[in-house]
């Protein structure tokens, strides 16, 4: 679809009384509205309990007033929503929901577009993919997309399951899988910021860059996630899928064109030059962490151990730090460091390029005997890029002094940057799988992970928990990049609205 063109389609979404709908999905399909981006189109919500199509518009209008920037065309909106009560093993309710599919269809026309979003717990997924071709919603005369959320699988085994089930009604180029993190902006302007700048690309490799820091710290504990988190952990929420995508990107090597096949493909080049870290080789490169009581904001917090349906006796890691090395040519002997955590002291998420020392250090600087060039990249909460290098301290002598150069997205648009929610769904009723993972990414990092939680499983950590709330994570964290000669970037220090 040429990028002019409206997209037009009937948007089924399954799990539509969820948290994912209610706080994402419904206010980025108004704005996507609101800023004229949708043409034709119908919206079905899907799920178990039963409720008026004027009870679910109703909610829908709640979700966008509390959640997004609600106008006077919200009525109009909402007028597109439509409910089907539904349970997801039965047939005969899959049928009804094709009735009103083709229903909806006619009168929007919609010329038989069809995109399924599944925004429900993930034991769902295969039967739901499985029903809908049994039960013919995906014979269709337009095109038909599948969304769907993470978790995809549990490890390697389950994942290639599910693929299995999905691909029997859809094929790889109509499935969606969601990674948010690919929806933001600035994980969008990593390849920006390398491609169109000559004065970085051909400083990008293991002649000038000495390592690479990517943090993503949570300040939230697990909340209400105690179920789901235990049988996960923050190996497989978080360094299968956010971690590792953003470290391929941040490694890949050009692609030959902007497009979703040859981004892709360089993509997994990556993942199949991430060195295996197999048996006692784990507690070399990776460092977990779990969370014990702690102050947040002057406030009390418990530890994860007494989160509400958790194992007292947990070994669930919340926290994760580790080496990643990447075996080619470009990356050789240049460490990857990736940490995330819950409950640490900040939320951010950042990543921190950070230049190999210059030969000889002619100038004396106080703050420190050295200052290395840095490249900052803000992912979330600030979205920007700092550039930290040396200048002339100014007065007499030939001292040098570090000094930043911020560019702030906020700060220059003005406006919020569009939710990665709006611009993922944006581009899947497009047609644009850039920005979601391919199954060949998913299957190569569940290997890469499934090693380490092989060994973290059959070993209790008796340290845990091994961090304060409130703090940046347990010391073996620490130790990990010490044993090298370096040492985290402080994330506090270096945001973007500090500098
Ligand atoms: P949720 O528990 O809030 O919602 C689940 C939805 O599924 C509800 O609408 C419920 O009615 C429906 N449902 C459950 N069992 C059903 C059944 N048997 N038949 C029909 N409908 C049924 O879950 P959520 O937080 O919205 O998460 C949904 C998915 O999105 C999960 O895969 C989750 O991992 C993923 N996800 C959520 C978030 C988030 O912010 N909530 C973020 C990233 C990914």
């Amino acid at each position: 679809m040429a990028h002019n063109e409206k997209p037009t389609a009937l948007i089924m979404i399954f799990g539509a009384t969820g948290d994912l709908a209610n706080r994402k999905l419904f206010p980025s399909l108004y704005n996507l509205y609101a800023k004229g981006q949708l043409d034709k189109f119908a919206v079905v919500g899907v799920a178990r309990r039963s409720l008026t199509n004027e009870e679910f518009q109703l909610r829908v209008k709640e979700s966008v007033t509390e959640h997004g920037e609600a106008a006077a065309n919200l009525d109009e909106f909402v007028s597109k929503f439509y409910y089907h009560s539904h349970d997801v093993t039965d047939s005969s309710s899959y049928i009804a929901l094709g009735k009103l599919a083709e229903e909806l269809d006619e009168n929007y026309r919609l010329d038989g577009n069809r995109i399924f979003y599944l925004a429900m717990a993930p034991e769902f997924f295969g039967t739901i993919a499985e029903h809908l071709k049994k039960d013919k919603l995906t014979n269709v005369t337009g095109f038909k997309r599948l969304v769907i959320e993470k978790p995809f699988g549990h490890d390697l085994e389950s994942a290639k399951v599910l693929n299995k089930q999905i691909r029997t009604a859809f094929s790889e180029d109509e499935i969606y899988r969601i990674d948010h993190y690919l929806g933001k902006e600035m994980v969008q302007n990593i390849e920006v910021i390398r491609f169109a700048n000559a004065m970085f690309e051909p400083l990008w490799n293991n002649r000038y860059i000495s390592n690479i820091q990517v943090t993503s710290s949570e300040t939230l504990g697990v909340e209400e996630r105690g179920r789901y988190y235990e049988k996960s952990g923050a190996l497989r929420d978080m360094v299968q899928n956010h971690m590792l995508q953003m470290v391929s990107l941040l490694a890949m090597e050009p692609p030959i064109k902007l497009t979703t096949d040859e981004i892709r493909s360089e993509k997994v080049r990556v993942f199949r030059a991430l060195r295996p870290i197999i048996g006692e080789e784990v507690n070399d490169y990776f460092v977990r962490g779990q969370y014990g009581q702690g102050s947040m904001n002057e406030k009390e917090v418990p530890a994860y151990r007494q989160e509400e349906m958790v194992d007292p006796d947990s070994n669930t890691e919340t926290f994760v730090a580790g080496k990643l090395m990447i075996d080619n040519f470009r990356w050789a002997g240049v460490p990857f460091y990736i940490r995330t955590g819950k409950r640490m002291k900040a939320k951010s998420t950042k990543i921190v390029i950070q230049f190999k020392d210059i030969p000889m250090d002619l100038y004396y600087q106080r703050e420190q005997t050295v200052n290395p060039n840095l490249l900052v990249i803000h992912i979330q909460p600030e979205e920007g890029i700092t550039l930290h290098l040396n200048a002339k301290k100014s007065g007499q002598g030939t001292e040098a002094t570090p000094v930043k150069l911020n560019y702030a997205n906020k700060g220059i648009d003005g406006l919020n940057t569009p939710e990665a929610y709006e611009k993922l769904l944006y581009d899947s009723l497009r047609g644009d799988a850039t920005n979601f993972t391919h199954w060949d990414e998913v299957a190569l990092s569940w290997s890469f992970v499934d090693n380490i939680s092989a060994v973290w499983e059959n070993t209790n950590e008796h340290s845990f928990p091994n961090y304060e709330s409130g703090s940046m994570g347990p010391e073996a964290a620490d130790k990990l990049l010490k044993n090298d000669g370096f040492f985290w970037w402080p994330v506090t220090e270096i945001d973007v609205d500090n500098c």
